[in-house]
């Protein structure tokens, strides 16, 4: 969890008080430090390229705001998509088809057929997605996923590198579908691997690479096929809670880069991190608008519910979240901080200790940059919320507030129900 600075008893983002940040844009509202954002890329770049030449591949699914995705194209950031929207969005943002790497599961011809319009390198995640790109091209820049056997993640639902996972092509296999791709006119550049989501330890990263490496090896010696690059995937896991030791990116890179070094004749490799990119830079400011204590618990009912933050009912994640007015202010009693969504599994927080709310306080949910905003929807005919860039002291609106029209716009209502 990040700390964050206090003026006067309020909450300081990006060198503005949140409540201002609040007054002028309304709530609830996702706002992001720019330079929060820039700084953890740049330190994950400078992390890895310390040691060997290694490009970042920011996962856009985490958050593809295209105001932050210029931020990362300035940074010299380059990307891993996994659709062809977010392809499609990227390129919008400014980054060259050769920044891209599709990466996708269960991808459709039409999909296909889009990314090769596009331009974009093609990661390959089953033999028959490699069989229908050949029947439209083999002049694209190919890779393949394989499921390693290794996974990692905060929650079963983003664990994807183990045995029987969706994605990727079987360790057994891999060696097979290389060689299927060159008979087939392509020339396969790159191995990837994505063992899952929010890990906050090593090993699992150690393991993966031992894996990929036998792989290069098996190529060589089977298939005389030298690879350009290793791709090891994202899953850098934040810490969310207060005094939960920090994943070391240094040593992580430190290690994995001399694995790759001393085992291998590769020259580059590609991580592709989005939380760890982008989590921390984002709080989502919330107002109260009713305090209920009951008998059995104490709710603070808030502005946002699962349809502006999903996490916290989808994945039981804890997000922390404190009083942005009463910063300092000493804690009181423990609350559930809950939506307007009319689920009982509608709630950000759970059994926190804040201090004494009152109607019209803003609460803060920290690290909500990743998986946030991308996630929410308009359950409820809610429209989806705004989101704000601050940067040392000014702040910009970067998403405008959905309205009802957003909600109506692509609903047909036929004639004769109009009668
Ligand atoms: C989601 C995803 C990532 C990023 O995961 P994080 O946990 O946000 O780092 C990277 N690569 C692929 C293929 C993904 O699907």
């Amino acid at each position: 969890m990040r700390d964050f600075q206090s003026e006067n008893g309020e909450m300081i983002i990006g060198g503005m008080a949140a409540s201002e940040i609040a007054d002028r844009f309304g709530t609830p509202v996702y706002v992001t430090d720019e330079q929060r954002l820039r700084d953890n890329y740049r330190r994950i770049h400078g992390a890895f390229n310390a040691h060997m030449p290694t490009d970042i591949h920011y996962a856009c699914k985490a958050n593809s705001n295209i105001a932050l995705l210029r931020i990362l194209e300035q940074e010299g950031a380059c990307i891993d998509a996994v659709s062809l929207g977010e392809v499609l969005t990227c390129i919008k943002a400014g980054f060259s088809p050769d920044r891209i790497l599709y990466t996708g599961v269960n991808v459709s011809d039409e999909e296909l057929e889009g990314l090769v319009d596009a331009g974009v390198p093609i990661n390959i995640d089953s033999f028959s997605e490699l069989r229908r790109l050949a029947a439209i091209s083999v002049d694209v820049p190919l890779s393949f996923r394989v499921t390693p056997g290794v996974g990692s993640g905060h929650h079963q639902k983003v664990i994807t590198g183990a045995k029987g996972s969706k994605f990727g092509i079987p360790i057994e296999e891999i060696v097979d579908a290389f060689r299927e791709a060159m008979d087939l006119g392509f020339r396969p550049r790159g191995l990837h691997a994505h063992i899952g989501s929010g890990g906050q330890s090593v090993e699992p990263f150690i393991d993966l690479v031992g894996i990929l490496l036998q792989v290069v090896e098996d190529l060589e010696d089977e298939l005389g096929l030298e690879l350009e690059f290793l791709d090891m995937g994202g899953g850098i896991g934040i810490p969310y809670r207060p005094n939960e030791p920090e994943m070391d990116v240094e040593e992580l890179a430190a290690q994995l880069t001399a694995m790759v070094l001393g085992d291998s004749k590769i020259k580059r490799l590609a991580v592709e991190p989005g939380r760890y990119v982008v989590c921390d830079s984002t709080v989502l400011l919330t107002r109260c608008v009713d305090v209920k204590r009951t008998e059995q618990k104490s709710f603070i009912g808030v502005d946002a519910g699962f349809n502006t933050l999903l996490r916290p009912s989808f994945y039981d994640a804890y997000h922390h979240v404190a009083i942005a007015n009463k910063f300092n202010k000493a804690c009181e009693a423990r609350y559930d901080v809950v939506g307007p969504i009319c689920e009982s599994g509608d709630f950000l927080a759970r059994d926190r200790v804040l201090p004494e709310p009152e109607e019209g306080d803003l609460v803060a949910v920290y690290d909500t940059g990743a998986y946030g905003f991308v996630m929410s929807s308009q359950y409820n005919s809610r429209p989806r919320c705004r989101e704000v860039l601050v940067n040392e002291g000014e702040a910009e609106l970067i998403r405008e507030k959905e309205d009802l029209e957003d909600i109506w716009r692509h609903q047909v209502v036929p004639e004769r129900l109009m009668r």
